[in-house]
């Protein structure tokens, strides 16, 4: 009768011990972020910025492309800082083609 007893509580010990990793796998996913963006991972807390991260960033190349050295950018001002290199350097590249 012991044993069974002793049996028992492991079995129930267990069952807390998993009930206990369930509810804090839902409390993780109630507290993370819930956009998660479904190429690379990253979650977001609102979906506009979620909707902003696969438009711009995620999975697409830099838009922006400098006419002199092919060296991309994301962001077109990021382009135009860049160009002033070449615009006041005065090792110029020439634009051809
Ligand atoms: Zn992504
Ligand atoms: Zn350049």
């Amino acid at each position: 009768m012991p044993e069974v007893s002793c049996d028992l509580s492991d079995r129930l010990f267990i069952v807390n011990v998993i009930l206990h990793e369930l509810w804090n796998m839902l409390k993780d996913l109630e507290d993370g972020p819930p956009f998660l963006c479904p190429k690379c991972g990253r979650t977001y807390s609102h979906k506009c910025n979620l909707t902003r991260h696969l438009r711009l960033e995620c999975g697409v190349g830099p838009r922006f492309q400098c006419a002199w050295c092919k060296k991309r950018f994301k962001h077109r001002h990021h382009l135009r800082d860049h160009q002033r290199i070449h615009l006041y350097s005065n090792c110029t590249f020439e634009l051809r083609n």
